[in-house]
């Protein structure tokens, strides 16, 4: 039997009641069982919306007066927070942000994974939810002959002109303000994405936020900047705490930030930062976590959960700069870290060294192919602990995990979706995952960490 036609038009208005929240925060509200999703709405709320989209089995819609607001609702602080694309839900409660990310993770298990069996936590949240990103990237641009540094638009290229940003750690934000404000005193040119031309295209700010140590890195299209060694000299004046300058260079064509080449302006080629105990020594292009404080919850979870006596041998993959690896070490007998981008190998085995920890050994290369050869080596760990990119574990890897058979798995994801899908495969393959412990690391925002524990089927 053909679908019905959609009960609504392009265009249209329609008076709604929200009724729940997608994985992105928008409201869903429906329309004769039709469902309409957007943005900013609240389940509870009802509002006139404009119909802004109509596809097959569902719609979008653009809030135009709330008649009914959500005891939930908050004014968001930020300004710019309606039309910039880097947050999604500075209007809703704090605790009302928890309570979706759960949701949204118990959804993913039961809807991808089928684990209807499987506890998923309440979210570990933060006490002051602001503030607390120690890594920003802002593109930047010129309007009217001046420089702006800014998000995006939603959905667009637009840079927003924005002078604050209430998740960034203030450290990045005055940072970002200075290069910009030297930069554009200098004339220098802000990169003009359209036609490939101009200099400066993105300013990378990260502060150690419990060293305040900061590392800038100014990535350009060209080799040569304009007066580089005045604005060197203006912003270390200005900015002690600077402790790095690199450039990174990046001629292409294309949305990824950096390019190939990096090298040292000034100063460090790393910045230090701790978590709990440990100190960490942060290059430019590896990948650390923007939430430090949040992230030291994360790794003490992941290292309960892998219940360590100090007699284990221990894979961690997707290792990074040795983060988990190291916290894990001072329990286990040996670790072995594998990652693919050699920056962060060679910071983690400087890390090792930083923190006199050695028994943890560090490979460069694709988790994927590194494990199948370390078992064929004889490696039998008792515990693997993977932390994988947003679109998960490849097979093969998941694959070698089944092959190895630890007496334990510990899940480390950023994205509950392809956790599921991998538990899945993990479960179907003799393990029985036992909880799930999601930590909001990205607050203000749609995104959710997990951490889950796995055990061998008897
Ligand atoms: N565990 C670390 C890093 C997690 S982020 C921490 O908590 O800080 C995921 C890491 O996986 C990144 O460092 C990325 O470079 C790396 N990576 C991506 N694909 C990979 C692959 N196929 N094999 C190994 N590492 C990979």
């Amino acid at each position: 039997m053909a679908k019905p036609k959609p009960p609504v038009q392009k265009n249209q208005r329609v008076e709604l009641t929200f009724e729940d929240l997608t994985h992105e925060g928008d409201g869903v509200g429906k329309i004769d069982g039709y469902p309409l999703f957007v943005p900013y709405g609240l389940p509870g709320e009802k509002a006139t919306v404009k119909v802004v989209k109509v596809k097959k089995n569902f719609g979008f819609g653009k809030l135009l007066d709330l008649h009914e607001k959500s005891p939930e609702r908050v004014e968001p602080p930020c300004n710019v927070f309606f039309q910039c694309g880097g947050c999604q839900i500075q209007h809703m409660s704090y605790d009302m942000q928890l309570e979706m990310k759960q949701k949204q993770v118990k959804d993913a298990m039961r809807k991808i994974g089928h684990l209807e069996h499987v506890p998923v936590h309440p979210v570990k949240g933060m006490k002051d939810p602001w503030r607390y990103r120690n890594k920003v990237q802002m593109p930047v641009g010129e309007r009217d002959d001046r420089l702006v540094a800014g998000f995006y638009q939603k959905r667009s290229h637009n840079i927003i002109d924005m002078d604050t940003c209430v998740v960034q750690d203030e450290s990045n934000d005055r940072m970002v303000e200075a290069v910009r404000r030297i930069a554009e005193r200098y004339g220098i040119q802000a990169y003009d994405e359209e036609n490939n031309r101009g200099v400066l295209r993105h300013i990378m700010v990260r502060t150690g936020q419990n060293t305040q140590d900061v590392m800038v890195v100014l990535v350009t299209r060209t080799k040569e900047i304009p007066n580089q060694d005045k604005l060197i000299d203006e912003l270390r004046e200005a900015y002690p705490s600077v402790k790095s300058i690199a450039q990174n260079v990046n001629p292409r064509r294309t949305n990824v930030v950096l390019g190939d080449d990096t090298k040292v302006l000034y100063g460090e080629e790393y910045i230090y930062d701790t978590i709990g105990d440990i100190k960490f020594a942060i290059s430019p292009k590896s990948f650390y976590q923007v939430n430090p404080a949040q992230t030291k919850m994360l790794y003490d979870q992941a290292l309960d959960y892998a219940a360590l006596t100090g007699k284990e041998q221990v894979i961690d993959a997707y290792c990074g700069i040795g983060t988990i690896s190291l916290f894990l070490a001072r329990n286990a007998k040996k670790v072995y870290g594998v990652e693919v981008v050699p920056e962060a190998v060679a910071d983690a085995k400087e890390n090792a060294k930083l923190n006199h920890i050695d028994n943890a050994e560090f490979y460069v290369g694709e988790a994927e192919k590194v494990m199948p050869w370390w078992k064929s080596q004889g490696l039998n760990p008792d515990v693997i602990v993977v932390d994988p990119p947003r679109k998960g574990c490849e097979e093969q890897l998941l694959q070698s995990m089944l092959d190895m058979e630890p007496e334990r798995i510990v899940y480390v994801s950023c994205n509950p979706s392809t956790l599921a899908r991998d538990l899945r495969i993990l479960e179907d393959g003799g393990y029985e995952t036992k909880e799930v412990q999601p930590v909001d690391m990205f607050p203000q925002t749609s995104h959710v960490e997990c951490v889950s524990w796995l055990e061998k089927k008897m």
